[in-house]
């Protein structure tokens, strides 16, 4: 079947005339796998329907946030009520108090919280506190961890281990990447080695929850324990970046799953509902290093919006009383009964942590972005367009993971399981 897209196809030349590349956020341009983007007009429940009318269901999730699908009631409903009482004020409200203490409480963890606009934001004032509270200012990150698209953070590894990284794009100075240190994930030598030689300088070591944007790099629990133990040993802050899973993977995110005890959480997505939500969090101690208690500045005229912070609230509340974790995992299983077999048994991975899953067109699963096989991006891009053609959407880009809403069922799963192992046979024939 191919697709009606003559309304978007008259969406996307306006779109490139009047915003560069056609968007607001570069993966939506459909650039790695081919073809032009699809306008979306509405989302219900599981579906995604675009300008032209074909329903898809919907994996890219909006990259994360939509853990309840699209349009969820309860948090319209929320969203609507508080718009009717106005849209911002600059000034504390009963929300931000709200979503403050249901983060504290499903985390489980004493946590100070910290709302900004999104999970940019959210890493790069993380940072910053890091770098205040220790007086020092060079950071750790790894390899194919993404945590936004601020100067310093937006660099890949230089050749070798405990090189001082290049930057991913330009327009950033030379100056501030040299402040990031970069190695691979799942090797605690190439770490240690950068303390040994950096160690009086390190203010944080920045790791994601589960590295779930450049594939799905599931990290083994030592590794993440080890990590802590040397961020202590150094007087370094570990930041764990839980844009991704925080109260995806369930409501202790990655923190609970590895068990470990970051100094600094950064959570997004899942927290906004689909609104422009970020925040970090951490104990007391640290978080009260920030102005207007203490020396750490940081502002935001829309931080806290009451509107977004409904949406949060209702996101998580849903989540709660339907024990959403559990249901995902219930149709996680699902999918691995359907999709898991077929996928290794041709010679591929399908990896999956809660509701969120990857398929990688290479023989064995990554647990480094080195790791992850190129080439597979050719096959990704025909599996996307077999899988569009069947009314099934997911990420327009192989290093793209894919997510479970609590909005899908046993039977939609199985369902779109079958068009995954027909576009999986249709990539690789
Ligand atoms: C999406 C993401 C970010 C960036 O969040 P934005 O809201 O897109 O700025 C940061 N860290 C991780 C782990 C993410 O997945």
């Amino acid at each position: 079947m191919t697709l009606n897209t003559e309304i978007s196809s008259i969406l996307w030349s306006k779109a490139k005339s009047l915003i560069p590349g056609g968007v607001n956020s570069p993966v939506r341009a459909f650039k790695s796998v081919g073809g032009d983007p699809l306008f979306i007009a509405r989302g219900e429940g599981p579906y995604l329907f675009d300008a032209d009318g074909n329903r898809f269901v919907d994996f890219c999730s909006s990259f994360g946030p939509l853990i309840l699908g699209h349009a969820h009631p309860a948090v319209v409903e929320a969203v609507a009520n508080a718009a009717k009482n106005g849209l911002s004020f600059g000034a504390p409200t009963e929300g931000e108090v709200k979503l403050a203490g249901k983060i504290a409480s499903l985390s489980g963890r004493n946590l100070m919280t910290r709302m900004v606009n999104s999970g940019t934001e959210a890493t790069m004032s993380a940072i910053r506190l890091a770098r205040g509270v220790t007086g020092r200012s060079k950071l750790v990150k790894f390899s194919g961890c993404y945590h936004g698209h601020h100067d310093g953070l937006l660099v890949s590894a230089g050749s070798g281990v405990a090189t001082f990284a290049v930057p991913d794009s330009v327009g950033v100075p030379e100056a501030y990447a040299k402040e990031t240190l970069v190695t691979h994930l799942d090797d605690e030598a190439a770490l240690e080695k950068i303390f040994d030689a950096h160690g009086n300088d390190i203010a944080c070591v920045i790791l994601e929850g589960v590295p779930a944007n450049n594939g799905l790099l599931i990290q083994r629990k030592e590794y993440v324990e080890f990590i802590r133990e040397i961020t202590e040993k150094h007087g370094a802050m570990m930041i764990l970046d839980e844009v991704i899973t925080g109260f995806r993977l369930g409501p202790q995110g990655a923190a609970g799953y590895y068990d470990v005890d970051p100094d600094i959480l950064t959570y997004g997505k899942v927290i906004g509902g689909g609104m422009p939500v970020g925040c970090y969090a951490g104990s007391k101690e640290v978080m009260e290093n920030l102005a207007p208690v203490g020396a750490v500045y940081q502002a935001g005229t829309l931080s806290g919006n009451p509107v977004a912070m409904a949406a949060g609230i209702a996101n998580l509340e849903v989540l709660e009383r339907e024990d959403g974790w559990a249901k995902l995992e219930r149709l996680g299983l699902v999918l691995d009964d359907e999709i898991s077999e077929f996928i290794a048994g041709r010679g591929a991975v399908y990896e999956r942590i809660g509701s969120i899953f990857w398929i990688a067109f290479q023989k064995s699963a990554p647990r480094r972005s080195e790791d992850i096989d190129k080439s597979g991006a050719a096959k990704y891009a025909k599996f996307h367009r077999a899988l569009l053609e069947s009314g099934t959407y997911f990420a327009p880009s192989a290093y793209e993971v894919a997510f479970l809403s609590t909005a899908m069922d046993e039977a939609l799963v199985r369902e779109q399981a079958k068009n995954i192992r027909a576009a999986f046979d249709a990539a690789t024939k």
